[in-house]
């Protein structure tokens, strides 16, 4: 997960790392009370995860609380690299004596923690590192050794970095690379990490991304969910504990265990060719081991609230969880969809193999639920739902 910049600083701030006082706002108003209690000249800041807004215009100062009015009018709606500016952040502006570039992250290819530092950081810096890269220092940090204030100083003079701004430098990277540690995150960068007018280390722009794989023990990461972002499908199913991602294709898919899934993903999207409108898959489910009639008719309704879902494909190999359990499973799946009053009102492909798989086919046929089609193989099973996704059929 990326954050916000002002997530990034709130957090810089919780491990004492200096940051400029901010509020976030939503509206021009709110930028202009933001700037009243802030006093004095302020910045007002795009908050879009993505980079390079100071070049896009969506880094603005102003001269008082009517010119963060102003300024923030301009800036939000406005269009970054796609993302829309929703909120600003306003921030007593800095008097900036020099810019450098730091950052921690997670070098995958070489197996290693990374540190980045340059001092000619800023706007430019890819810039920098593209014509000069000899001015930014790339030091390689062993998760054994980590970084103590002696090697955040090396790192500091590595990148260059001016006598006078070593130890606040320092100090600033050992209290990041705590936040890397403590927090699981693959990327904390500063840019520009300024020298302030009145010689202050300090953070000025802050990105952070957050491994989603430590979830597990980093439960208050949920507050920085940007709930408004995410697709509203794939929110309800995380609540109700399932493996779903949302895709724009037609063909409902769901099945137990994830490389299933997404072969099943690529032999609908195959077979999809053959058909008018070439049908896709509509999104990834997985069931996983237990596939209960709950989670089967939780999955079940999911994918039919998508209104682009025209037929579904329940592929189905029986392991420890047999085919006969996972057939029941379908039956009261839909017992219970008709009892909340959402019936299943679209094809259903179910393809069963594995343990017990005649067992489950014949439950399925007994049932003889309105829809439901059994097909032998996962090529027939994929055309077949295809067939029935077409568009104009
Ligand atoms: P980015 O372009 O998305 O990386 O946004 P930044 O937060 O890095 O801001 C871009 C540039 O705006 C910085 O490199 C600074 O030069 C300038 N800037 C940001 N905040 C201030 C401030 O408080 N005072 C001054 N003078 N310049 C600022
Ligand atoms: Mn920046």
């Amino acid at each position: 997960m990326d954050l916000f910049e002002h997530q990034a600083k709130e957090l810089f701030a919780a491990y004492g790392i200096p940051v400029p006082r901010g509020v976030v706002a939503h509206t021009a108003d709110e930028a202009r009370a933001a700037a009243v209690e802030l006093a004095g000249r302020v910045v007002v800041k795009a908050q879009v995860k993505t980079g390079g807004r100071g070049k896009a215009g969506g880094v603005k100062l102003a001269d008082d609380a009517a010119d963060a009015y102003q300024k923030a009018t301009e800036i939000l709606g406005m269009d970054i690299k796609g993302h829309t500016v929703h909120k600003v952040l306003i921030e007593e502006a800095s008097a900036i004596a020099e810019e450098y570039y730091f950052s921690f992250l997670l070098d995958r290819a070489n197996r290693t923690f990374l540190a980045i530092c340059s001092a000619a950081g800023g706007m430019d810096i890819e810039e920098v590192a593209h014509t000069a890269p000899e001015k930014v220092a790339k030091i390689a940090i062993s998760p054994l050794d980590g970084v103590d204030r002696a090697k955040a100083r090396e790192i500091a003079e590595a990148g260059g970095l001016p006598a006078n701004a070593l130890e606040g430098a320092a100090e600033l990277i050992e209290k990041l690379w705590c936040a890397f540690v403590d927090e699981d995150a693959t990327l904390v960068e500063v840019n520009p990490m300024i020298l302030s007018a009145d010689g202050q280390v300090k953070a000025l722009d802050g990105k952070v991304t957050l491994d989603d794989n430590a979830h597990f023990r980093q439960a208050d990461h949920e507050r920085f969910v940007d709930v408004a972002a995410e697709d509203p499908l794939e929110a309800r199913a995380k609540e109700k504990g399932l493996n779903y991602v949302k895709l724009d294709g037609s063909v409902g898919i769901i099945g137990n265990g994830a490389g299933l899934v997404m072969s099943t993903l690529d032999v609908v999207a195959y077979a999809g060719e053959g058909f008018a409108g070439s049908p896709r898959p509509a999104n990834f489910l997985d069931i996983g081991g237990g596939a209960s009639a709950e989670v089967m008719a939780n999955g079940l309704e999911i994918i039919l609230s998508d209104p682009s879902v025209r037929s579904v494909f329940v592929n189905v190999f029986g392991g420890i969880t047999a085919c006969d359990a996972v057939a029941d499973g379908v039956v009261s799946a839909f017992r219970l969809l008709e009892g909340r009053g959402e019936a299943v009102s679209r094809p259903l492909v179910v393809r069963l193999d594995g343990n017990n798989a005649e067992l489950g086919r014949r439950i399925l046929a007994q049932a003889a639920l309105p829809g439901v089609e059994l097909v032998d193989t996962m090529d027939d099973a994929a055309r077949r739902a295809a067939d029935l996704a077409a568009v104009g059929v």
